[in-house]
């Protein structure tokens, strides 16, 4: 099997560069939404493992108009990244599409007048979306909401804006969901994503491995589930107990409800899973990053996602596998 950039999995950088002949660099925006399982309209208490505050860099915060944001983002992963030259705008705090219309327009618009701005991605819930937002979001993506909108990518002229809906799923089982306190079902997030994918737009999901009560075989199973809705990418984050949360408690008090994985452990976890998913997926992200400060204990030291990446790299080539191998067995 041949995957871009010589991996042994279809990474989403490889998506971009392959799609668009360039790679492009995410830069998080907080544009001041809220979510209904905060602000009451589900619930106050939030999904028992959230504190958005963990989640995004200092440099966007909702009191910096979006411009802004996006202009010292980029300032700063000029640093990291000297060959980016293109980005696209990561709507990630809280929900996204919470919001009327009009008001996204204007969110959304406001990010895609930096010139070095290509595109939207968009977080959201699955039951924070329907048919005008996602009309919407097809016609901005067509070109037919900004007509007179260019940008040059890869060589090539790009007449709308790349737009792609992410959406939290985090566990394909309800009596997860349910403990999780995340105030919607799995068949909510299918429609999500099968809405999104019938508007043509792409679509990714993001999924929590080592949520109270999921067995390594429960993850495993869940991969056949994954397979079979439409989606163009997937990411995949480590449960961490960030400190304050009703999930830090739980785990501190039932600690056998939880997988705990170490490192080695997870990346084979991770392994296992990506064996099991369709070639066709693009891996996001296999684990996530919190700053320090938020968590008790760092289990798995200060490593950073790159040194993550890298050794999944390795752990593959050691175990002479790759993504599908065990797909459609
Ligand atoms: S949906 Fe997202 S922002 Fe809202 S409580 Fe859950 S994790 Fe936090």
């Amino acid at each position: 099997m041949d995957f871009p950039e010589g991996k042994r999995y279809n990474s989403f950088a490889g998506y971009y560069r392959q799609k668009f002949g360039e790679r492009l660099q995410k830069l998080v925006v907080d544009a001041g939404f809220t979510c209904p399982n905060r602000d009451g309209t589900l619930g106050r208490g939030g999904c028992t493992y959230c504190d958005n505050a963990a989640f995004h860099p200092g440099y966007s915060t909702p009191s910096m108009p979006i411009r802004q944001q996006l202009q010292e983002g980029i300032t700063f992963h000029k640093v990291r990244y000297r060959n980016a030259g293109h980005y696209l705008a990561y709507f990630q705090s809280f929900s996204n599409t919470y919001a009327p219309v009009e008001v996204l327009r204007e969110r959304y618009l406001q990010a895609l007048e930096h010139p070095d701005v290509v595109g939207l991605v968009i977080g959201t819930r699955p039951d924070c979306i329907d048919k005008e937002k996602l009309d919407f979001l097809a016609s901005l993506s067509r070109g037919e909401v900004l007509p007179g909108w260019r940008r040059t990518l890869g060589g090539k002229d790009l007449f709308g804006p790349i737009v792609t809906v992410e959406y939290g799923i985090e566990s394909c089982y309800d009596t997860t969901l349910e403990q999780i306190n995340r105030g919607h079902d799995f068949a909510c997030a299918a429609r999500a994503v099968q809405m999104t994918a019938d508007a043509g737009l792409d679509v990714g999901a993001h999924f929590i491995l080592g949520l109270p009560g999921e067995s390594r075989r429960m993850l495993l199973e869940q991969c056949s589930v994954i397979n079979g809705l439409p989606l163009t990418s997937v990411k995949f984050h480590q449960l961490q107990y960030v400190k304050g949360t009703a999930m830090e408690v739980r785990h501190e008090k039932n600690p056998e409800e939880f997988l705990d994985l170490d490192l080695p452990d997870y990346l084979d976890l991770a392994i296992d899973i990506l064996e099991r998913l369709r070639p066709t997926l693009y891996i996001e992200r296999i684990a996530g990053e919190v700053p320090p400060r938020f968590v008790k204990t760092a289990r798995w030291g200060l490593v950073r996602n790159f040194q993550i990446l890298h050794m999944l790299d390795q752990r593959l080539a050691q175990r002479d596998t790759f993504q599908g191998r065990l797909f459609g067995i």
